[in-house]
């Protein structure tokens, strides 16, 4: 599972924050994930509870944002947002060649320790 290997590499990188900042535990990791980044929330959300257990954030939360796909059509330069992961032609020209602007995000945003 992909979700799998992205939870502990998530675990991995809040650990060693924790660990720099000299504090005792993770409450709270933010993550953003794009709409095409190929990752499914709670996929991810469950493999984070599974892989969280015996480590510093045994008791973290993970705060998932969702990022919509964004394109912008070259052929006539308007942008906009799709609940899809991808864009076919553009919803305004019907030009193919849409460049996807925002969605393939999965960043970690924040990562809070006490
Ligand atoms: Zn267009």
């Amino acid at each position: 599972m992909h979700e799998a290997g992205i939870a502990m590499s998530i675990i991995e990188t809040a650990a060693a924050h924790l660990e720099k900042s000299g504090y005792g535990k993770v409450d709270s990791v933010s993550v953003r994930i794009g709409a095409a980044s190929g990752v499914v929330p709670e996929c991810l959300r469950f493999a984070f509870n599974a892989a969280r257990a015996g480590t510093p954030l045994e008791n973290a939360e993970l705060l998932i944002e969702e990022v919509h796909v964004k394109g912008l059509c070259p052929a006539c330069g308007k942008s906009f947002i799709t609940e899809e992961k991808y864009f076919l032609s553009c919803p305004g020209c019907g030009q193919p060649g849409v460049r996807m602007v925002a969605g393939r995000e999965l960043d970690i945003m924040e990562i809070e320790v006490s």
